[in-house]
């Protein structure tokens, strides 16, 4: 495959693997340099984008291309303008993804942190990178279709295009992972950027602002932050239900919207629940937001998946047969980003094999998302095999005996997963650890859930290794 079809579809999978904030942030601006035998070097456009790829998502990246192409035996990264490096290092990015990024020649010269220091790019390193990645300009109002499940949010953004700061401030859209809510806000921002050429519009990923927030805290930078998030005419913040019981945050989140509110700058926000349904969301934020609008966003019905599939096709221009889209369309219910990930891989088929897709081929590619029941609590392999893959342990490593802090701190992560996400008991987590007993397994998971109400790192950490749980 040529380098830009490979990265494509490597791009369309990877947006399916990770949060929409996060593939924003981090993907965007990124292309295969250069490719020797089986290395392929990925160039990033910041040195941050390089670390954070570098350290978090090449196995993934290694996955998802050797999967597309199996000569692909390891991924290095790079910063664009910079010199090439002669070539390629023969380091297995396994390792170096994971621990140490050790830097290619081009790479800047920055001090690597320990391990468990690594923390988001500092606001100002960020914020640098984000006047050209905040908005993807593919989330428009044009690809957008509208159906019964979407009708009354999508009213309501073109409402907000056309009066920012007076039709709804705030306008707070709500619906399940996929039903696009992310493609609705950028839509908007890229609207009003259109119309607005002076506008300063800022979209971040909740995440984005949680640690640019907790950032400013540590680096005594405040007053930067402020002029970050307060100095724009529109702001949007992305599933926000992650800032449930983050009090410190909320109450940023508060008198941010309080600044914008009162001098007309719009604010839109999307969470994944209505905020009454969000745990510990602070009574006065939780009634400011619903002061404002908020509209829902419910699973599309079979003609909306259909249209959303054809426009989709379009876009891409998809050799992909009519009756094979409606047998998409039929079979997966679940939400729009899943629907648009069995298109994707149908269509990645089909350039690797150079042929259009029919209604059999397609039900060959697509046999295990349509024949396997969704998976509702993660396995236990899947939660092992996320956290060894992440912390780059063995497998008896972390199942065993070791009492080494690198070690200890990954199994109770694992144990705190296999609890929330696998619904294991105490017990049963203990004895997948060498038979340990059950209260250490209550005790490794009440102190992984104390340490994510304050290490911004730790909880960005759980966010990744579930992506993979459920990848
Ligand atoms: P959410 O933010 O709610 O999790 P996204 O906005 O990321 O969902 O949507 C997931 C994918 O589905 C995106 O690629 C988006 O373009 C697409 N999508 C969602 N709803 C629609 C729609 N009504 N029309 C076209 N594409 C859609
Ligand atoms: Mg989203």
């Amino acid at each position: 495959m040529k380098d830009d079809r490979l990265w494509k579809a490597t791009l369309d999978q990877l947006e399916l693997r990770v949060s929409q904030g996060n593939f924003v942030t981090w993907f965007q601006s990124t292309t295969i340099k250069k490719r020797e035998g089986g290395s392929i070097l990925v160039e990033t456009q910041n040195p941050f984008t390089y670390e954070w790829l570098s350290k978090k998502y090449g196995p993934l990246i290694l996955e998802i291309t050797s999967g597309l192409d199996s000569a692909i035996t390891d991924v290095t990264f790079c910063v664009a303008s910079q010199a090439t490096p002669t070539g390629l290092s023969k380091k297995n990015t396994r390792i170096i993804a994971q621990k140490n990024p050790v830097a290619t020649k081009d790479a800047p010269r920055r001090t690597v942190p320990k391990d468990d220091e690594i923390s988001a790019p500092t606001t100002a390193e960020r914020k640098a990178a984000r006047s050209s990645m905040s908005l993807n300009a593919k989330y428009v109002f044009e690809t957008y279709v509208v159906g019964a499940s979407n009708e009354v949010a999508h009213a309501a953004c073109r409402a907000v295009v056309s009066k920012p700061g007076d039709a709804y401030n705030p306008l707070l859209l709500f619906g399940g992972v996929g039903l696009g809510k992310t493609h609705l806000l950028q839509a908007v921002g890229n609207a009003l950027a259109k119309a607005n050429p002076t506008f300063n519009i800022l979209y971040v990923a909740s995440e984005t602002f949680a640690n640019d927030f907790v950032q400013s805290l540590r680096m005594h930078t405040t007053q930067q932050f402020k002029n970050t998030y307060r100095n724009v005419d529109v702001l949007m913040v992305d599933d926000i239900q992650f800032f449930a019981g983050k009090d410190k945050i909320q109450e940023e989140l508060f008198h941010t919207f309080n600044h914008l509110h009162s001098r007309n700058k719009q604010v839109l926000l999307s969470s994944d629940r209505p905020p009454s349904a969000i745990p510990a969301l602070q009574e006065r934020l939780s009634s400011r937001l619903s002061a404002g609008m908020v509209a829902d966003i419910k699973k599309p019905d079979y003609e909306t998946r259909l249209a959303i599939l054809e426009e989709k096709r379009e876009e891409k221009d998809m050799p992909v047969d009519r009756d094979a889209l409606s047998f998409i369309a039929k079979h997966i219910q679940s939400n729009v980003r899943e629907l648009e990930g069995a298109l994707n891989r149908v269509a990645a088929h089909c350039d690797l094999h150079n042929r259009r897709a029919t209604v059999d081929y397609t039900k060959q590619v697509l046999k295990d998302l349509i024949d396997k029941p969704q998976q509702k609590t993660a396995n236990t392999k899947s939660v092992i095999d996320a956290v060894i893959m992440y912390y780059d342990l063995s497998k008896d490593e972390i199942c065993g005996k070791s009492r080494k802090k690198e070690i200890v701190k990954p199994r109770q992560v694992a144990m705190y997963l296999l609890r929330k996400e696998g619904n294991m008991s105490f017990p049963s987590i203990g004895e997948h650890f060498s038979g340990r007993d059950h209260t250490t397994a209550m005790h490794a998971c009440e102190k992984i859930e104390k340490l994510i109400e304050h290490d911004e790192d730790l909880s960005q950490e759980i966010v990744f290794l579930k992506e993979r749980i459920y990848a």
